[in-house]
């Protein structure tokens, strides 16, 4: 079949059949679709042989490129041994041998991994091994959790109930189980009306204050350390995550710490706790973890959690939870392939140059008229594009402007993904400078054609940008 014969099929499949996520569909079907059909290092590549640079990782998932041979040699070879066992009830070496990796790297005094297949089970299983150790405990009451305002765990009815994003969120409330929500750290934002440094982290006194109101009743407190994500690359100001693991302390409630974005070297250091010293009693990660190559999770706990869950099978103690494939050999071989390169070449070692440069170009971008915040840990980048700077109004909605810069910057080769008004940028970690300078000056020039004052794209609706929708 030739390639415009080709395109045509697929087009048409996609149209007739296939349901997008986060995607308005009838706007979707208006638009032809971006294929995609191979990856190398940095790089997607389109059905017609054009090249892109893989800006958001595959949506925050690529950690050591596309294509990267060790990864793909791993799951090669375990295809002619088996794809997948199960763990109920059965033992394989990967689940193990990954078991001793993750908790060799992982935050202090968390000794058990419990597999699943995504963030969110991650943080289901998080949210449900904390209330079932209360229950053994004899705290029956501690059958609540606390999460922050602008959190994002995830798309399962659990996770979603310990979210906090409106746009997302609302809807589903009458689904929901009830949860406390404290302030999010959001300094350009700011719920409580401060100003930071000088208000000496006034959202902190907010979390006590619904921790001393409801810590009895509370299992559990679920917080993504450092960085809202979802939210639009919320960066917390520093002692907030040392802050909020003390007051769990002080106030007996479980920290849960989702690391599913965070994690696996994407901030800087293996993990985002490592940046204050924090250990979380619950560590649940996934997208990184197989270096973006398949689907795998893991909710990772301390030794005090799992010892309440031990007695004798009438005793009903288990934890009833598990999923199909959970803890599937080929993408434990993958996950081992990828946690290994990071030893082997250094990467959190090759990745602090590339920060400082990151460093060094967002601050050019942050000087645009309508960029109103730029926020960074790390490879996690977020850019806040405002209508007015100086009054901080944001582009309504309807404008669609994250969208249209995305669109702008396609053109250009760069593929990247907006939250809102908030560009995002969070490329493979074994990104080069060069293409790294690529990939921030295309945005920022995107960013100034689309936004600029002498530009008459302005009021221009339509392009490609109905494919990119979040709605
Ligand atoms: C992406 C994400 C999730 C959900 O992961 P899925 O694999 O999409 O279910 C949960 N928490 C955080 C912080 C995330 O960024």
């Amino acid at each position: 079949m030739n390639i415009k014969a080709l395109k045509r099929r697929i087009e048409k499949l996609d149209r007739e059949h296939l349901w997008h996520p986060f995607t308005q569909m009838k706007e979707w079907a208006e638009e032809p679709p971006l294929i995609i059909t191979r990856g190398r290092g940095v790089f997607l590549k389109d059905i017609y042989g054009r090249w892109y640079i893989d800006g958001v990782s595959s949506i925050w998932v690529n950690v050591h490129g596309h294509g990267k041979k060790e990864i793909d040699d791993a799951i090669k070879e375990q295809v002619d041994k088996i794809s997948h066992s199960t763990l109920l009830g059965l033992a394989h070496p990967l689940a193990a041998e990954l078991a001793g990796m993750i908790v060799k790297i992982a935050p202090r005094g968390l000794t058990k991994v419990f597999y699943s297949d995504s963030g969110s089970t991650a943080v289901e299983v998080g949210l449900k091994m904390a209330f079932q150790y209360w229950q053994h405990k004899g705290n029956k009451e501690k059958t609540k959790f606390i999460s922050l305002t602008n959190a994002y765990h995830g798309d399962t009815i659990g996770a979603v109930s310990v979210g906090g994003i409106e746009l997302f969120h609302e809807l589903f409330s009458p689904l929901l189980f009830k949860s406390f929500k404290a302030p999010s750290p959001y300094c350009y934002r700011c719920e409580l009306n401060k100003k930071h440094p000088s208000c000496r982290l006034t959202c902190l006194k907010g979390m006590e204050e619904v921790l001393k109101k409801h810590h009895k009743e509370t299992a559990g407190l679920v917080i993504e350390p450092l960085v809202q994500g979802a939210a639009g690359m919320i960066v917390f100001p520093d002692g907030y995550l040392k802050g909020v693991r003390r007051l769990c302390n002080k106030y007996n409630v479980l920290m849960i710490a989702d690391e599913v974005a965070t994690g696996i070297g994407r901030t800087g250091k293996m993990f985002a706790c490592e940046h204050e010293g924090v250990s979380p009693d619950i560590l649940c990660l996934a997208k990184g973890i197989t270096g973006g190559y398949l689907p795998l999770a893991a909710t990772v706990t301390a030794e005090k959690i799992y010892r309440v869950f031990l007695g004798r099978y009438k005793d009903l103690k288990s934890f009833f939870h598990g999923h199909t494939y959970t803890g599937n050999q080929l993408a434990c071989a993958a996950a081992i392939a990828n946690i290994s390169l990071f030893k082997k070449e250094g990467t959190l070692r090759k990745m602090r140059p590339r920060i400082k440069i990151l460093e060094r170009e967002l601050a050019k971008i942050s000087e645009h008229p309508h960029v109103g915040d730029v926020r960074q840990k790390g490879f996690m980048v977020g850019i806040e594009l405002v209508r007015d700077k100086k009054t901080k109004e944001p582009y309504p909605l309807e404008d669609k402007m994250g969208i249209r810069v995305c669109a702008e910057a396609l053109k250009n080769g760069v593929i990247i993904r907006p939250l809102g008004n908030v560009i995002v940028l969070m490329p493979p970690l074994t990104i080069s400078a060069h293409e790294l300078n690529s990939l921030t000056r295309i945005t920022g020039e995107a960013i100034g054609t689309v936004t600029g004052p002498a530009c008459p794209a302005y009021r221009q609706a339509g392009g490609r940008q109905g494919r990119l929708v979040i709605s």
